[in-house]
This record gives structure tokens, C-alpha cells and sequence, in this order.
């Protein structure tokens, strides 16, 4: 297989084979000389690059959290997936927390919460999703919508690491 390579600085996508190679010889002449490998297009540096399993397209290994790219995993948060993917992280009070620093004011979430505790949460949740859905006009809609908290809650809030659970999640549910 070919091996593929993105250029960190213009995002030209291109065959380690295609690479400039530049032979620098530092002012000797006596022959000695270094070489360096860089972006065909712009003369930056690159990285090894992967397709992302959803879009296709080529992304370095620093912008793939388990072969999904930042604008997929961006795309597949829904008010359903959200709820999902935080029931399947209750040990860590995903969803309770969320919904008293979004839905309930911004307090935080008691460390030691009860069965009853949760479902209120899960019943605070729902009964606010249904009220976006229910919503007569688009501006109301917006003023009460939760999706861009979602999704800044799992995409941006733990960094990386949050990026990297939650592909790990989509994975495994798809198999399923
Ligand atoms: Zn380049
Ligand atoms: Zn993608």
C-alpha cells in the first residue's frame, strides 16, 4: 500500500514517493551534504496521513480520533446519540452533569447522586428535548436548543481525550 502524506502547512494530500527531497550541503564542498523531505507543493513539512472511515478524505494522525475526522464526529451528535453515549458513561455522571450546568442553572453535580437523582435528570433531559421539537417558531427554537451544548460537551469540553472517547463509542456501537 501506498503510503500517504498531508502537508501540515497548505493540506496538499500526496505519495510519500511524490515528496521533494532537498539536498542541503550547509556551505561544504567537499561533498557532504544532509537531505530533507518536504511538501511537493508549498516546501513544508507533512505528516503521515489516513483516510477518515466516514468522509474518506486524508487527515493527518493528530486530526483522526479513532478514524473519524473532527467534522463527522461533530455531525453524528444528535439529542439521541448524546443521551446514549452519556447513559453508556454513568459511572462517570456524564448526563447529570450536563444537565445541571446547562438545563438547571449551572450548579454542579453532587458527588454521590441517587437512582431517583438520575432518572430526574434523564426526565429533565427528555422533557427539554421535546419541548425544542415542539416548539411553534424557529426563533424560539433556538433560544431554548441544547444540540450546540451537546456537542461542544463531548467534542471540546474534555479536549482530545473526549474526541477520542466518544469515537471509541461510535465504533463499537456501529458493530453492534
Ligand atoms: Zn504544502
Ligand atoms: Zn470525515
Amino acid at each position: 500500500m501506498n503510503r500517504q502524506c498531508k502537508c501540515t502547512s497548505c493540506s496538499y494530500v500526496f505519495d510519500f514517493e511524490d515528496r521533494t527531497v532537498v539536498k542541503e550541503s550547509h556551505g561544504f564542498d567537499d561533498g557532504f551534504y544532509e537531505t530533507f523531505s518536504c511538501c511537493p507543493n508549498c516546501g513544508g513539512d507533512f505528516e503521515d496521513a489516513a483516510d477518515c472511515c466516514e468522509c474518506g478524505e486524508a487527515f493527518t494522525e493528530s486530526e483522526l480520533y479513532s478514524d473519524w475526522c473532527e467534522k463527522c464526529l461533530r455531525e453524528t451528535i444528535n439529542y439521541d446519540t448524546f443521551f446514549e453515549y452519556c447513559e453508556a458513561n454513568k459511572d462517570e455522571q456524564y448526563l447529570d452533569i450536563f444537565v445541571m450546568s446547562e438545563l438547571l442553572g449551572g450548579m454542579d453535580c453532587p458527588k454521590w447522586i441517587s437512582y431517583d437523582f438520575h432518572q430526574l435528570m434523564i426526565d429533565t433531559y427528555k422533557a427539554r428535548v421535546e419541548a425544542i421539537k415542539a416548539a411553534m417558531t424557529e426563533e424560539y427554537r433556538k433560544c431554548i436548543d441544547i444540540l450546540p451544548a451537546c456537542i461542544r460537551f463531548i467534542m471540546d469540553d474534555d479536549g482530545s481525550i473526549g474526541r477520542e472517547n466518544y469515537a471509541d463509542w461510535l465504533n463499537k456501537r456501529e458493530v453492534k
